[in-house]
């Protein structure tokens, strides 16, 4: 069977990460047909748009897609092709590796951000001069999307726990039904799990993470949780993500186009290539996931490593050494 995958490399790192993330693909024993596009600021400045129409199509049509960054365009580019992928997951692992420093070195969390609407619903007023208001939309219907892909998450990848963060003590309609609805689902599948305040639960992370594993969240808060175990995991380089649609689904790294070290060829190639593995386990080829994973920690206790990580290493030299590990 034939997998059609949209590679949108964008701008900057995007160009030179995608590429090593497609290498990777091409030594597996799969039959992927990489069908490549055009997006972001040199697209908009050669075409007028930053998100062809072409683009668009090919990612619509694709089994799934892997995008590298967008610059100044980034908002033009990544927000249109999550809705055309349909995608209502955001699912940020964030992970300590052995060998790498990290302020929590035993930091394994998968956040499960919900993300069509929460304060990111886009409808924003300007009531009179000098005040303004933003809509913050909770369907029960998102809700329930999100919890059950959690709960599945966290059962198919072996997290036993589960925590529901949420801030429903005050607001009380919005994420009173983000947290019932998020209850009644595990309760439905007769699954463990926990709550939390999302502002205490930004403490717990910080100094105890360990104690936690797949936190599933309204939009803002996995947003910004999920930067926060970033942080405690140490680089931009190492993050991968998916969005995951009904049918379609599309595959980034975390970090942006990095115009500050962008044509030098030492991007860290590692989150790109992690996003690739998520690709892998969407596609239903777990073994080949964990093989990619498995070769990207080697590489990453044992070098080469890229300079973000204090090596010396180039984004090929990295790379193939991933690829050698295969
Ligand atoms: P953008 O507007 O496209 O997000 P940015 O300036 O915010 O660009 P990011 O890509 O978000 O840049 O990166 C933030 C910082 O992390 C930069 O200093 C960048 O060099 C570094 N960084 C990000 N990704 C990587 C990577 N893959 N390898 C090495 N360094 C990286
Ligand atoms: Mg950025």
């Amino acid at each position: 069977m034939t997998h059609e995958i949209a590679v949108i490399p964008g701008d900057g790192i995007g160009q030179e990460v995608t590429p090593a993330a497609v290498d990777v693909l091409g030594e597996l024993n799969i039959d992927f047909e990489f069908v490549h596009a055009e997006a972001g600021d040199e697209t908009k400045a050669e075409t007028g748009t930053a998100l062809p129409e072409e683009t668009a199509e090919i990612a619509a049509d694709a089994d799934a897609t892997l995008f590298g960054a967008a610059g100044e365009t980034a908002a033009d580019v990544i927000l249109p092709l999550r809705s055309i992928v349909g995608s209502f997951a955001n699912v940020r692992p964030a992970r300590a590796y052995p060998g790498l420093d990290a302020l929590q070195p035993e930091t394994d969390l998968v956040f499960i951000r919900e993300n069509t609407e929460g304060v990111y619903s886009g409808i924003e007023d300007e009531i009179t001069e000098g005040v303004r208001t933003l809509t913050r939309v909770i369907t029960e219907d998102a809700s329930e999307k999100i919890a059950e892909y959690g709960f599945q998450y966290a059962k198919r990848n072996g997290y036993d726990d589960v925590t529901i963060a949420h801030k429903a003590n005050v607001m009380r309609e919005t994420d009173g039904l983000f947290l019932d609805t998020a209850e009644r689902v595990a309760e439905e599948r007769g699954a463990e799990y926990d709550t939390a305040l999302m502002d205490a639960l930004a403490m717990h992370l910080a100094m105890t993470p360990e104690e936690y594993g797949v936190v599933i969240c309204p939009n803002l808060a996995g947003d910004m949780l999920s930067d926060l175990a970033a942080g405690l995991v140490g680089g931009l380089g190492l993050l991968p993500s998916a969005n995951i649609g009904e049918e379609n689904a599309l595959f980034e790294p975390v970090h942006g186009s990095a115009p500050d070290i962008a044509g030098e060829g030492v991007a860290n190639p590692s989150a790109m290539i992690l996003s690739a593995a998520m690709m892998l386990d969407h596609l239903e080829y777990p073994e080949e996931a964990e093989t990619v994973r498995a070769a990207v920690e080697s590489v990453l206790d044992s070098g080469p490593r890229t300079p973000d990580l204090g090596g010396s290493a180039s984004t090929e030299e990295m790379t193939e050494a991933v690829v050698d590990e295969l």
